[in-house]
């Protein structure tokens, strides 16, 4: 929000006012990341973090290939959901050594893919196992693994947990050790564990608790490894504000209990690197969604401004994409940044269903048809995370500028 700066009353978005952006792209709407911002959230992250962190990202986040290219040469490694998102980072130039792949349900074409690129794979179900001795053997090829485990904990006060109970994620970590055997018994190649407990967390106490309890875990199950760990892959969950009255991740504790952890490591798995997976904390701020005012409409007594964007696009602002209660996403009138809020409205899209809402009465400066409407906090989970197809309306541009 604050991160963009405004002149004459106009959002400048990668060193241009909104409007000639806007023309630039051709259409609204379109989503637009900022290579200066992007660059400049992991440049903060990495100057606060000990040095020994290997900082990856999460590229389910956002795909989109030119934003995935200027990443692989900000961060140490791409994390991968998929066979699709793994052709996108070897062609965005990730070395193949620093690509792992997780994911629930991975078919056996994509393990095949994966030994073949020579990616880490972290494997989630003892049936991957099989698949890539056969590949390994098929190929002539190592198959890399490391172990995702489920853990015995959750990330506290997480908005979406990913461990802790019976999960479709991972390996349960009292299952582990026999996976670990059956590794050693295909002659796989063990490189490490992976630990993911959640996402979306404000609350530097809880992701420290996480991630000394991820590191006390790998160090039980590193006795039962078949091979020295390399690798362990202590999650994420680092969360962005996106809702009135959230604060600010603390990043300082966070980076104290690391170094610690990088301590304990060089003693006790000294081949280990440590390496934290991010998604939406590294890109999540520096994108916006922009779309246009078509029509404002009074409706007793409520005014709405109709635009020809919503939930087809970014179903995360509309409030549906796994949030409990609705709130709004930070909203603003993109070229009336100096006006002072007027009335109170409601933003909705063109779709005909009530779930199609951008901002549930909000103040905002008096907008007009052909004005910009701009959703902040838009880098993450965007474009690739809602059903565009729906009520068949154009396409959503991307642009990295
Ligand atoms: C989705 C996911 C992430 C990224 O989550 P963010 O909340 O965007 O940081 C990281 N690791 C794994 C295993 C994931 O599934």
């Amino acid at each position: 929000m604050d991160a963009f700066p405004t002149l004459d009353g106009e959002l400048i978005v990668g060193g241009l006012p909104l409007s000639r952006l806007a023309a630039r792209v051709g259409q609204t709407p379109f989503y637009a990341y900022d290579r200066g911002l992007l660059g400049r959230r992991v440049a903060e992250l990495r100057a606060a973090l000990p040095a020994g962190i290997k900082l990856h990202y999460a590229m389910k986040a956002n795909p989109m290939p030119a934003l995935v290219g200027l990443m692989s040469t900000l961060v140490d490694g791409i994390d991968v959901a998929s066979a699709g998102e793994l052709r996108v980072a070897l062609d965005a130039g990730a070395d193949p050594q620093e690509i792992s792949f997780a994911g629930p349900g991975k078919r056996d074409a994509e393990l095949h893919q994966a030994v073949a690129a020579g990616i880490l794979v972290n494997v989630e179900s003892f049936r991957e196992l099989a698949p890539l001795a056969q590949a390994s053997q098929a190929l002539g090829l190592p198959a890399r693994v490391a172990v995702r485990v489920n853990p015995d904990f959750e990330l506290r006060s997480s908005a979406m947990k990913m461990g802790g109970g019976p999960k479709p994620f991972g390996v349960d970590a009292e299952q582990v050790p026999e996976l670990l055997t059956q590794i050693k018994r295909l002659g796989l190649n063990f490189e490490g564990f992976h630990i993911f407990a959640g996402s979306q967390n404000l609350k530097a106490e809880a992701i420290v608790e996480a991630q000394r309890q991820s590191f006390e875990l790998a160090l039980r199950l590193a006795d039962s490894a078949p091979a020295p760990v390399r690798f362990l892959n202590l999650g994420g969950g680092f969360g962005i504000p996106y809702f009135p009255g959230e604060t600010r991740l603390e990043l300082a504790p966070v980076a104290d209990n690391l170094a610690q952890l990088l301590t304990e490591a060089a003693h006790k798995l000294p081949q280990a690197e440590l390496v934290i997976e991010l998604g939406r904390y590294l890109v999540g701020e520096a994108g916006l969604y922009v779309c246009r005012v078509i029509d404002r409409k009074l409706s007793r007594g409520h005014t709405y401004l109709v635009t020809d964007g919503g939930l087809h696009h970014h179903l995360s602002a509309s409030g549906n994409f796994g949030q409990v209660i609705r709130k709004n996403y930070p909203v603003a009138i993109g070229n009336r940044m100096d006006q002072p809020a007027g009335d109170t409205v409601s933003v909705v899209g063109p779709l005909c269903t009530p779930l199609d809402l951008l901002a549930d009465r909000m103040a905002l400066p008096e907008a007009q048809p052909g004005d910009l409407v701009v959703v902040f906090q838009s880098g993450a989970y965007g474009a690739s995370a809602s059903p565009r197809a729906f009520l068949s309306h154009p396409e959503v541009v991307e642009v990295l500028v």
